[in-house]
C-alpha cells in the first residue's frame, strides 16, 4: 500500500470542536447562540435522517436548531412564505432547505429566496455566482466540496498548480468543487458521462475529486502514482456478512487505489463526516456575519 489514507473522522472532529469552542466563547460573552433551522418536505427516509443528524450536531456543538416538516404535497407558496419567514426572524442565523426538494416544488426560486447571509448550505445563485468570478468571494461554500478542499489542505496537498480532475458536474458537489480547485489556482478538469476515455483523462491528475454515484468505477490503474484521491461517492452494495445485509463503498476503487495514490479517503470515514462538520462551520459563520463580526 502507498497511500497514506485520510483520516475524515478525525479531521471532521477538529473542525467541529473548533466550532464549539468559539460558540462556547460566545455564549459566555452574551452572544445569542447560533441556530440553524431546516426545512424538509416530504418523507424521504434519507433526508429525515440527514435533517435530524444536521440537528443533532447543533445541539452537541452548543448550537440551537429547529426543523420545519412540511407534507410531501406543500404548495411553492406555502415553501416560500416559510422562508420568507425564517430570513426575517433574527433569531435564525441559518437555512438549509434539505434537497432533493419534491418535483413539483421550483428549487432555483426557493434557493434564491433565501437570504444570501443565511445561506449556509451555500447554494443560492448569488453565493455559486460568487464562487464562480474572480475576486468575488462567497458568504458560504457548499458543505460537501467545501470539506473535500479542507482535507486536501489538512493532509498538505499542493493544490496550486496541480492537475485536478474532478469527476461528476452536479450543481452540489462536482462544479462547486471544480471552481474551488480553480479559486485555488489548480488546473481543473471537469468529466462527465459523455467523456470520452475517463481513465486517460484521471491519469494526468494530480488530484481527483470523484462524486459520480457509480460503485468502484475508478480503478487502480487510472490513477497517477502519488496522486490525492478524494472519494464522495457513497453508494449501498450487498454484503451478507453484515447485518444490515449492505456496506457503504465509494466511487474509488479502494482496494486497487490505496496500492497507487499518495492519498486516499476510506469509505465510510472519509468526506461524508466533513459534509456536517462544514455545515457546523458555516452555521457559525453566519451568526458571525449577523452580528457584524
Ligand atoms: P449526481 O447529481 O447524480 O451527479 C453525478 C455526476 O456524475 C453527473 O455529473 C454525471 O454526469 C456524472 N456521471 C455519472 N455517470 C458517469 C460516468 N459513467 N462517467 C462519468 N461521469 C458520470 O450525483 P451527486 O449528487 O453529485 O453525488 C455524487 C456521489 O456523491 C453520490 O454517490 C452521492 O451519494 C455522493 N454524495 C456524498 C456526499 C457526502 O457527504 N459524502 C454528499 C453528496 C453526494 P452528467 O452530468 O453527464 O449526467
Amino acid at each position: 500500500m502507498t497511500a497514506q489514507l485520510i483520516d475524515g473522522k478525525l479531521i471532521a472532529q477538529q473542525v467541529r470542536d473548533g466550532v464549539a469552542a468559539e460558540v462556547a466563547k460566545r455564549t459566555a460573552a452574551g452572544k445569542p447562540k447560533p441556530k440553524l433551522v431546516t426545512v424538509l418536505i416530504g418523507d424521504r427516509p434519507d433526508s429525515m435522517a440527514y435533517v435530524t443528524s444536521k440537528g443533532k450536531a447543533c445541539v452537541e456543538l452548543g448550537m440551537d436548531s429547529g426543523n420545519h416538516h412540511l407534507p410531501g404535497d406543500a404548495s411553492q407558496e406555502q415553501v416560500e412564505e416559510l422562508v420568507r419567514g425564517l430570513n426575517a426572524d433574527p433569531a435564525v442565523s441559518g437555512i438549509l432547505v434539505q434537497l432533493p426538494m419534491p418535483a413539483h416544488i421550483n428549487e432555483e426560486r426557493v434557493l434564491s429566496l433565501i437570504n444570501i447571509e443565511k445561506d449556509v448550505d451555500g447554494f443560492s445563485p448569488l453565493n455559486i455566482g460568487r464562487l464562480a468570478q474572480k475576486g468575488r468571494d462567497p458568504l458560504f461554500v457548499p458543505c460537501t466540496p467545501y470539506g473535500c478542499i479542507y482535507l486536501l489542505e489538512a493532509v498538505g496537498v499542493k493544490i496550486e498548480g496541480a492537475n485536478a480532475v474532478v469527476l461528476g458536474r452536479s450543481n452540489i458537489v462536482g462544479m462547486p468543487a471544480a471552481l474551488l480547485l480553480i479559486g485555488k489556482n489548480a488546473t481543473v478538469t471537469v468529466c462527465h458521462s459523455r467523456t470520452r476515455d475517463l481513465p486517460g483523462v484521471v491519469r494526468q491528475a494530480d488530484i481527483v475529486i470523484a462524486a459520480i454515484g457509480k460503485t468502484e468505477m475508478v480503478r487502480g490503474d487510472w490513477i497517477k502514482p502519488g496522486a490525492a484521491v478524494i472519494d464522495v461517492g457513497i453508494n449501498s452494495v450487498p454484503d451478507a456478512t453484515k447485518k444490515s445485509g449492505h456496506r457503504l463503498v465509494g466511487d474509488v476503487n479502494f482496494e486497487e487505489v490505496k496500492e497507487v495514490a499518495g492519498w486516499l479517503t476510506p469509505v465510510p470515514g472519509g468526506v461524508g463526516p466533513m459534509t456536517i462538520a462544514m455545515l457546523m462551520k458555516n452555521t457559525l459563520r453566519a451568526a458571525q456575519i449577523q452580528q457584524g463580526e
